[in-house]
């Protein structure tokens, strides 16, 4: 399959890696929105969220176990950072691979723009 984050899990196209298990792949976005903003993705390609149903809660649950490990391994989890996942047009979805944004470092707004 011809998708950027599927080459960026398998080392095809290199990334700036931050964690990697058997189910996962996080690495740093290369157009960073904060001091701190990395990129959580599944390995198994998932166009978006719109792919996932309780059938994969399991992995579901061990991103967001994930996102909250590395905040504490990148010094966010007490100052406080956010967790995004756009989804297709109106969410701001711009690579067709589901992934979770992880932004810190900065305050960020409340309504989102
Ligand atoms: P989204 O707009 O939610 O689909 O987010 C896609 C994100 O992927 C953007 O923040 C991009 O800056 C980021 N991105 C795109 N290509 C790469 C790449 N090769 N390495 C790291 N981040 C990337």
């Amino acid at each position: 399959m011809n998708c950027i984050f599927c080459k960026i899990a398998s080392g095809e196209i290199p990334s700036k890696k931050l964690f990697e298990d058997e189910l996962l792949f996080a690495f740093y976005d290369i157009q960073p929105q904060a001091p701190v903003h990395f990129l959580i993705i599944p390995k198994q390609h998932f166009s978006s969220l719109n792919d996932i149903s309780k059938e994969h809660s399991g992995l579901a649950g061990h991103l967001l176990a994930t996102a909250a490990e590395l905040a504490k391994k990148t010094g966010i989890d007490q100052s406080g950072y956010r967790v995004v996942l756009n989804t297709n047009d109106d969410g701001g979805q711009s690579v067709p691979h589901l992934h979770a944004h992880v932004l810190g470092k900065r305050k960020f707004l409340w309504p989102p723009g």
